[in-house]
């Protein structure tokens, strides 16, 4: 292990550690990046949906050797219960522009890619490396890393903890609490390989378009949970997640959960014959903004999931990952130029990078939003897309029955399941929570 001392060590080669390792890199300074996986992205999950806007900030010409899958013309969002989805729809030719907005990756792939980008920029970057634990001296600053290898304290002025969800490091050495359960999603995912003309076919694509689906509803037994349905060049990734918390209390597997979307009548022909090569699980941050903890400190910034800097609204993360990256990298880099100590009062600065940036303006926005779906689970997954299925096959299906009576039914369906009271007060309570 090197003797030397770095201007910056960067614990993993995620998202968010690699946009932090090249902001620095590539602007001179001295960085170190450590990663406990054998390479960068083999311990990686992620859906994968990956936006260009954000990578494009830290490298503009990333299309030209990136690993990319499709490019997304389409977006569904569906509700299911049991046997039925009802939805909404967006597909758009203008999708396919010249530098499109987003893609889908593997990340095993795509990891690779952006952390080769990281050497050229000329950090030393080092895989099957776990850092086991923060160095401080006598005031509690941070002044660099213990790892599982042979070797001494390694030193730099600062170290950004890119280490995600798990955080165990910051945990560790109390910089902040253990991410609570009801602030978690586990999440499980499948490969699902078939050929590229038959994806297409499925789906209506060509060329390299992509397709995705969100699905909420009957499938995550009442608890708060999302399902996803991602189209990939060759393969289809398809996996659901919910919170620790429901999991726990429900005693319910997630393996089955997945089976059982997979089973789904609307999936299952999407996914038929296709040949399943990996399985993973991982763990999303879902609290919101209310959950972010401290995010810098004397001698330390925290970046990416480690920071709980997910926006489960949306589902987004590697984006807010790869910003809180470039905008630590960013800071840093300012406060070296300044020539001052990496100090709590100096570090504020990637603070008030990020207040100004979309990320903490989105999670503020929605700051009510992971709350409002946990302690309404039922209602939200359960009973309302049983209800929305139950109104539209009441207006599909054609029968002698006149339609004022169908609608007066509809209306009945609802007052029964949530009263007049109850439907008030959710359609208030989702407004505030979106406002
Ligand atoms: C199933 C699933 C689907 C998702 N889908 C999407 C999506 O479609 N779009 C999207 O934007 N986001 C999605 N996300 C979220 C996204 O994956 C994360 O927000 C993003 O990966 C966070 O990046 P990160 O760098 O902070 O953490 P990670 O990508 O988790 O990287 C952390 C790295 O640190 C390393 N590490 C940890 N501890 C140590 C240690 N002690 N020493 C050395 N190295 C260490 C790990 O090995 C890892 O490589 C999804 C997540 C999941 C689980």
């Amino acid at each position: 292990m090197t003797e030397e001392n770095f201007d910056a060590i960067v614990i993993g080669a995620g998202m968010a550690g690699n946009a932090a390792a090249y902001m620095m890199a590539s602007r001179g300074l001295k960085v170190l990046q450590l990663e406990r996986g054998e390479y960068p992205g083999s311990k990686n999950v992620q859906g994968a949906i990956m936006y260009s806007n954000m990578l494009e900030k830290i490298i503009p010409d990333f299309r030209d050797d990136a690993p990319l899958e499709r490019h997304l013309v389409e977006q569904r969002f569906w509700m299911m219960d049991d046997t039925s989805h009802i939805g909404m729809q967006y597909r758009s030719d203008d999708f396919n522009e010249s530098n499109p907005n987003r893609y889908t990756v593997i990340r095993a792939q795509f990891d690779k890619w952006f952390s080769r980008k990281v050497r050229e920029a000329g950090a030393t970057v080092l895989c099957e490396t776990t850092v086991t634990e923060l160095a401080r001296d006598t005031d509690g600053t941070v002044i660099g890393v213990r790892t599982d290898r042979a070797g001494d304290v390694i030193l730099a002025d600062v170290v950004v903890l890119a280490e995600g969800v798990n955080g165990l490091l910051g945990t560790r050495a109390g910089l902040r609490e253990t991410p609570k359960p009801e602030n978690v999603a586990l999440a499980v995912k499948e490969m699902h390989f078939l050929p590229e003309e038959v994806i297409d076919q499925r789906f209506g694509l060509k060329a390299n378009e992509g397709c995705v689906i969100e699905a909420a509803g009957t499938i995550s037994r009442s608890m708060a949970g999302l399902a996803f349905l991602y189209t990939n060049k060759e393969s289809i990734s398809i996996g659901i997640g919910c919170l620790v918390s429901d999991f726990a209390a429900t005693m319910e597997s997630p393996y089955v959960l997945l089976e059982s979307f997979k089973n789904h009548p609307s999936i299952q022909p999407l996914i038929a014959g296709s040949e399943v090569k990996e399985y993973a699980a991982h763990l999303i941050p879902e609290g919101g903004y209310k959950a972010i903890p401290q995010l810098f400190g004397n001698g330390w910034v925290v970046v990416g999931d480690a920071a709980q800097l997910n926006n489960a609204v949306h589902r987004e993360g590697s984006n807010l990952a790869m910003t809180s990256g470039r905008l630590a990298g960013e800071a840093i880099l300012r406060v070296k130029k300044r020539g001052h100590p990496m100090t709590e009062e100096n570090l504020a600065l990637y603070k008030s990078m990020l207040d100004k940036s979309f990320v903490i303006k989105d999670l503020r926005k929605y700051k009510d939003m992971p709350a409002l779906l946990h302690t309404n689970s039922r209602n939200f997954f359960t009973t309302y897309p049983q209800l929305l299925s139950q109104a539209a096959q009441n207006f599909m299906r054609v029968d002698s029955t006149p339609k004022i009576d169908k609608e007066r039914a509809t209306m009945a369906a609802f007052i029964k399941a949530r009263s007049r009271w109850g439907l008030v007060s959710d359609a208030l309570r989702l407004a505030f929570a979106w406002r």
